[in-house]
């Protein structure tokens, strides 16, 4: 039975197909560049002038022609240049411009000597032995990192601290972005309370809302959380009606095989297209991947994620986060990888890949991957094994036994 459902690269490959289909390009706002972090730019970003604008002294210490200099002959101090003074100069032979680092370097100058190799004595400068300088030493030339109106950040890149730096360097005060696509989170299930309630006996917490709700806001998403739904028809076609209303949509619980797993068949009494009802992962096998036509022109993803926190998590990030991104406009969305050592031999099933709620120490001393090591857990509701753990470790399918010291993949949350 389960070998009739898609291994997790088939699932992926069906997913990102569907992502390529719906990367269409969402309506875009400005904003300041101050709130864009996290943003997906929706225009590229050119330099505005040359980077660096001028050629720019990269030490402080004194600016003179290499060739002069190695000869240790002493230099005439001609003046100082701090950083934000126009250009000085021109360099007079024989001479050194006292300079600061970031100052733009005099025209006639082509190295910059550091205040540390030189030894001055009241108004001239001497290059130490047995220090040398190089033609172009301690200087970055006008325009070395782009020239202006260079391309310097691409459109659909999301925006993180170095790219607002670079934008910021180039003058873009405000930054065309996608609109964030609003995904809805239904939690489903009338053993749930919110956090705000009082559960009574049998009841529990609803943590998946807030979950996803995290999840999506990380992936660029903005989370819309409706009212939990209970476990009948008429509630879940209700909330369904009003989750459509979203970009995509996030169901969860319900989608298993017992007798009030009633996801499903709402969504095929919505008329949802089926592309997957399960797929063969550990946690996370249920899931369920669909979509809903509202119009010729529109429909909308739904994932329904099993209930359990963990595997809620684990699908969204391995599945859902796909469709975000594109939906996002982001170019390069979608789970993240990395590469461990595996502290002790892990067991992997034959017919399901595992991911495995691990901690990886990502402070390893040099020249050594990080170590990856699992948490023990009570299973996939078990959110205190969770929150110690930073990444899901991979076991492909058909793995006997990932051993001790074999190098392997993560998934990061
Ligand atoms: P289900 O997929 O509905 O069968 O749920 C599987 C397990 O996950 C059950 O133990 C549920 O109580 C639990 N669960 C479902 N939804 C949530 C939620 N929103 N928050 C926390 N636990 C949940
Ligand atoms: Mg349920």
């Amino acid at each position: 039975m389960s070998s009739a459902l898609p291994s997790y690269a088939e699932a992926a490959a069906i997913v990102n197909a569907h992502a390529a289909e719906c990367a269409r390009h969402p309506a875009s706002e400005r904003v300041d560049l101050e709130s864009a972090a996290g943003r997906v730019l929706a225009a590229a970003l050119r330099a505005d002038r040359d980077q660096p604008p001028f050629p720019r002294s990269t030490r402080d210490g004194f600016a003179c022609r290499a060739a002069e200099a190695n000869k240790r002959r002493s230099l005439a101090i001609a003046g100082m240049i701090h950083a934000g003074q126009p250009p000085a100069g021109p360099l007079l032979p024989g001479s050194a411009w006292e300079i600061m680092t970031g100052a733009p370097v005099p025209e006639g100058a082509d190295s910059v000597a550091m205040l540390e190799h030189v030894e001055r004595s009241g108004d001239r400068v001497r290059l130490l032995p047995p220090r040398k300088l190089e033609s172009g030493e301690n200087i970055v030339p006008q325009g070395a990192e782009a020239r202006a109106g260079d391309e310097v950040l691409a459109a659909g890149l999301r925006l993180r601290p170095q790219h607002i730096a670079l934008a910021a360097a180039c003058g873009h005060a405000t930054v065309e972005v996608f609109h964030r696509p609003r995904v809805a989170i239904l939690t489903t299930g009338d053993e749930l309370v919110s956090v705000h309630g009082i559960p009574a006996p049998g009841q529990i917490r609803n943590s998946n809302g807030v979950m996803l709700a995290s999840l999506v806001a990380q992936a660029g998403g903005e989370p819309w959380i409706l009212p939990t739904a209970a476990d009948n028809d008429h509630a879940l076609d209700e909330a369904l009606r009003q989750a459509v209303r979203a970009d995509m949509l996030l169901v969860t619980g319900g989608v298993s095989a017992g007798k009030f797993d009633l996801v499903e068949p709402a969504l095929a009494r919505l008329g949802a297209r089926f592309h997957f009802t399960g797929v063969r992962i550990q946690p996370g096998k249920p899931l369920v991947f669909a979509e809903v036509t509202l119009s010729s022109k529109t429909s909308k993803k739904v994932f329904g994620l099993p209930g359990n926190p963990i595997s809620s998590a684990a699908t969204f990030l391995l599945f859902g986060s796909r469709i975000l991104g594109a939906l996002a406009g982001n170019a390069c969305a979608g789970p993240r990888f990395a590469l461990a050592q595996l502290a002790k031999d892990v067991k992997g099933k034959p017919n399901l890949t595992r991911f495995v709620p691990s901690f990886c120490d990502f402070d390893p001393s040099a020249s050594k991957l990080p170590e990856v090591k699992t948490v023990p857990s009570q299973g996939s509701g078990d959110l205190m094994s969770f929150s110690r753990s930073n990444c899901f470790l991979v076991v492909p399918e058909g793995t006997d036994r990932l051993k001790a010291g074999s190098i392997v993949r993560i998934l990061l949350i």
